[in-house]
């Protein structure tokens, strides 16, 4: 019997990333970040200092570049052609320039058919912000995960704090601020909750919480 495949979309800080590891570990799937594909081509771009409004430049990168989601573990690790740079991903300079990768028509072709062969065989809890919409529409169950702007934030803030980066609240907000314009207003596959997909706001609820009601709704 094919397992099911979850998505699970949501704007940057709603804890989706957390809640989505979580599930996949319960119930024994693969966890697909698809946010961290759109990171490992940026950094691609970044290094070679390709021109981020070149659409058709940007295109064929993305159709010669290999990026593999290996579950190493308990963790995922991401391989951009055959190296790891898992850690590589999440600077500030990949996060500012990301949304120039994720606008990019060519490049969500060719990504949408990556994770759709990837949530093909069942089995798949895929995280996102346009899972539920466009990668998988048919998927078996779809969360929208939210929580309040300024929850978001602080979020954001205390994890890149505890990394040991030097952030303040204030320019935290306004990176999500552009991050969430960016997100929401893409002319291709922008975030937007998808009509069959259930809502949960996360601003007054604990990680644990949120997934054991997620894990409940899958069961039931
Ligand atoms: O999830 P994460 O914040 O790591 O994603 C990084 C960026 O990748 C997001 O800000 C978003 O612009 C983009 N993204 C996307 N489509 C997805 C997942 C992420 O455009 N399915």
């Amino acid at each position: 019997m094919r397992r099911p495949v979850i998505a699970i979309d949501g704007p940057a800080g709603s804890g989706k990333s957390t809640v989505a590891k979580l599930v996949a570990q319960r119930l024994g799937f693969l966890y697909i970040d698809t946010g961290a594909m759109y990171r490992a081509l940026t950094l691609k771009a970044l290094r070679i200092k390709a021109d981020l409004s070149d659409e058709a430049k940007l295109g064929s990168l993305a159709r010669a570049t290999e990026i593999e989601l290996k579950q190493s573990g308990g963790s995922l690790k991401i391989y951009l052609d055959g190296k790891d740079v898992t850690d590589q991903i999440r600077t500030p300079e990949v996060t500012n320039n990301v949304k120039y990768i994720a606008r990019t028509k060519a490049v969500r072709e060719c990504m949408v058919a990556i994770q759709r062969k990837l949530g093909e065989q069942g089995g798949a809890v895929m995280e996102g912000r346009d899972i539920g919409t466009v990668v998988l529409p048919n998927a078996d169950k779809k969360f929208y995960i939210d929580a309040s702007f300024d929850i978001r934030a602080v979020r954001r803030y205390e994890e890149l704090k505890d990394g040991g980066a030097a952030v303040t609240e204030e320019g935290i907000k306004k990176d999500l601020k552009v991050r969430d314009e960016s997100d929401f207003s893409r002319a291709i596959g922008p975030l937007k909750k998808a009509d069959d997909a259930i809502l949960i706001d996360t601003t007054d609820l604990t990680i644990e919480g949120v997934v054991d009601k997620v894990l409940s709704l899958i069961k039931a």
